[in-house]
């Protein structure tokens, strides 16, 4: 529930209002705004009875919110969130920004002449992933540890902040430790466990869509993460199973814009895994920062074939070096 203060209510207005959802054993947010202040109503199952409410004095209007998210959505909070990635920061108004680096850490010279080459390039952060979430138990796995020091050593020499996976709520402590956004795969979006033990730190998340998820319950995971204190969170769309076969998943561009209207939180777009093919990534990087996506994850490989994981959907740095002319000139015609 929203509750809307008209704009001559006063703060002891407020504070009425906030001391009767106390006394319904509710918790009151206040979000005070240019115009006017309004106050979300967390902690219920259900609907909430608003009688008690609507004869306060600076009341307007009391918004009854069905939806299962309420922290992350737009009517909660109006402001557009910024994330801060070690000193990159991610969102509206800010030049998108652009991830590159390999699917999986494969070897210190794998990762280290990839960070070198994309820094050069003009990337923003450096991805690699050391904790691998692969179909089978019978192909790479990941370095673990070990691949988040490659990780961190190829990060310093770069100056690139660097972007990870953690698959387990044991682990959230021990990458924290090494990467500067976390992210929860496509997999894990709704590994709630997970979702929780995120929102008790301090650093920002990268949230992937699931493959079967629908954008309600993309934001509702969000909502775990935001609920436990943690509001640096990004969203990312990375395809979704459709009956098309012809892509490795197929690419719900909608949702940048569509995401921007329903919540304040960043969206990104990540062309590889959308689309699972090389020769497709650069336009649909491009299609993504179009739509107004404020940032884009793209696998890059010094020799993809030799990839342990993703070699067909990796840009060569030739290619990536491409890529980044042309995000360069439409970021410029995008006022950036
Ligand atoms: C990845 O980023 O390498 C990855 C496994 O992505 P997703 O979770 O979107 O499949
Ligand atoms: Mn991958």
């Amino acid at each position: 529930m929203l509750i809307v203060m008209n704009h001559s209510a006063t703060q002891e207005d407020i504070n009425a209002v906030t001391a009767v959802i106390d006394a319904m054993g509710y918790i009151a947010a206040p979000i005070p705004g240019r115009e006017r202040t309004a106050i979300g109503v967390l902690g219920n199952q259900g609907y909430v009875d608003d009688s008690k409410i609507l004869e306060l004095p600076g009341v307007q209007q009391v918004i009854h919110v069905s939806k299962p998210y309420k922290l992350v959505s737009r009517d909660f909070h109006p402001e557009n969130t910024i994330v801060d990635v070690a000193g990159v920061r991610v969102g509206q108004g800010c030049r998108p920004v652009v991830v590159a680096g390999p699917c999986a850490v494969e070897s210190e010279e794998q990762i280290v002449k990839t960070a070198l080459f994309v820094k050069k390039a003009g990337a923003d952060m450096l991805r690699g992933g050391a904790f691998k979430p692969r179909t089978g138990p019978h192909t790479f796995q990941g370095m673990r540890e070990e691949g988040l020091k490659l990780l961190s050593l190829a990060g310093r020499e770069s100056g690139l902040p660097i972007v990870t996976e953690v698959m387990s709520p044991d682990n959230v402590g021990l990458v924290a430790e090494y990467a500067d956004l976390l992210q929860v795969g496509a997999r894990n979006m709704q590994n709630f466990d997970l979702l929780r033990e995120l929102g008790r730190i301090r650093k920002p998340v990268l949230l992937k869509r699931g493959m079967s998820a629908t954008l309600e319950e993309f934001l509702a995971a969000a909502e775990y993460i935001l609920a436990e204190g943690n509001e640096q969170v990004i969203l990312c769309e990375r395809g979704i199973r459709t009956y098309e076969t012809a892509t490795r998943n197929t690419l719900d561009l909608a949702v940048a814009p569509l995401i921007k209207e329903m919540s304040h939180l960043p969206i990104m777009v990540d062309p590889s895994h959308a689309t699972g093919k090389r020769s497709l990534v650069p336009p649909m990087t491009l299609a993504a920062l179009m739509a107004g996506a404020h940032g884009v994850l793209v696998e890059v490989h010094p020799e993809p074939e030799k990839a342990l994981s993703d070699g067909p959907q990796s840009l060569t740095f030739q290619g990536f070096d491409a890529l980044m002319t042309d995000v360069r000139r439409l970021t410029a015609f995008l006022g950036y």
